[in-house]
């Protein structure tokens, strides 16, 4: 269960509460700058304690899901806000730029492109997992830097990931929102840390996570006080080479049955084949996604990362265009898609 106390609840009765609890031997969370409590099984004790302290009491949701704060019992829909650009329900957003910031000009470009088709939300990795410690590595600091600039210049957000927590604060200065990369889902003790930062997360699916992992994961940055989160399926691994990853759509719906989270797609790792990237975003967006990720080179063939799936710009205003006939007739808002 999950009991929603008003905003307005006093620390005090907050501590009461729990203190009751407590001496009921029934197990909870208080959620930070949630006022709720997460109540862990069920127990006889439980109501004489929400009778007692009803006033305070906004709403309850009955639920005996192992990921509560995810669940759809708790919230409907949930629409998250990057600064003002906003992704849910009704919302579409489109992310896009280079896998890897590789240069001022480079970047710089790419911003003003996609800023002329409508994107609010700059995507580029600054520091970047590579399989191989010899692959470009992304050019860290100065990198955010430029993205940073590039967005501004151009009124746009910035996503970019979280490597490493030790990255964190850096990451901070610079990103609207911190991409949580598919090797690190279910690095736990970065969720957590994650649940108590005020910025958007966008979390990625683990390239061999299943559903219920990949919202328990939620659940770590939910539970620690962080509800802005955005899910994004970015292709699972299969036996077969010829794709580099599946990209997962029937989980679409299905996440949309179980949780209130935005999910995106993104159709570049999602195929690992620029040719694949189109019929893949009008696919997913036909699935129910609330936005897309994608990734766009000036010159694909000499991108230092991911080259084979990053689109040109003439592919990207195509998409544009082919994608605006369903976000016109699904979406509220959704810039010039
Ligand atoms: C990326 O967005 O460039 C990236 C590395 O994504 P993922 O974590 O999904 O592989
Ligand atoms: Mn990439």
């Amino acid at each position: 269960m999950i009991l929603q106390l008003n905003h307005t609840t006093p620390f005090e009765i907050i501590s009461q509460i729990s203190f009751e609890l407590t001496q009921g031997n029934i197990a909870h969370r208080f959620v930070q700058r949630q006022s709720v409590i997460v109540i862990l099984g069920a127990s006889p004790q439980l109501q004489p304690i929400i009778d007692k302290y009803h006033q305070y009491v906004q709403h309850t949701s009955e639920t005996s899901s192992v990921y509560p704060l995810a669940s759809k019992a708790f919230r409907q829909t949930t629409v998250v806000d990057i600064d003002g650009a906003k992704v849910g329900e009704g919302q579409f957003a489109m992310m896009a730029g280079p896998c890897s910031v590789e240069s001022e000009k480079q970047i710089n470009e790419t911003a003003d492109f996609l800023a002329s088709k409508g994107v609010k939300i700059l995507r580029g990795g600054a520091y970047k997992p590579r399989t191989s410690p010899y692959s470009f590595r992304g050019h860290g600091k100065q990198a955010l830097q430029w993205m940073r600039k590039a967005a501004d210049r151009n009124g746009m957000k910035v996503v970019t990931e979280v490597l490493d927590l030790s990255l964190l604060d850096e990451v901070m200065q610079y990103a609207d929102m911190l991409q949580v990369g598919s090797r690190n889902m279910q690095n736990f003790y970065m969720l957590a840390e994650l649940g108590k930062v005020d910025k958007p997360i966008l979390l990625k699916r683990g390239m061999h996570a299943k559903v219920k992992e990949w919202l328990l994961a939620a659940e770590y940055i939910l539970s620690g006080g962080n509800d802005q989160v955005v899910l994004c399926e970015r292709g699972i691994r299969s036996f077969d080479p010829d794709t580099r990853n599946v990209l997962d759509l029937g989980i679409v719906p299905l996440i949309k049955e179980l949780s209130h989270l935005p999910i995106i797609a993104d159709p570049s790792h999602g195929t690992g084949k620029a040719s694949r990237v189109l019929p893949m975003s009008l696919a997913a967006v036909a699935a129910g996604v609330h936005g897309l990720i994608v990734e766009v080179h000036p010159n694909p063939a000499q991108a230092l990362s991911d080259k084979d799936q990053a689109i040109n710009f003439e592919t990207f205003d195509m998409l544009t265009q082919k994608l605006s006939a369903y976000t016109d007739a699904l979406f509220e808002t959704s810039g010039t898609y």
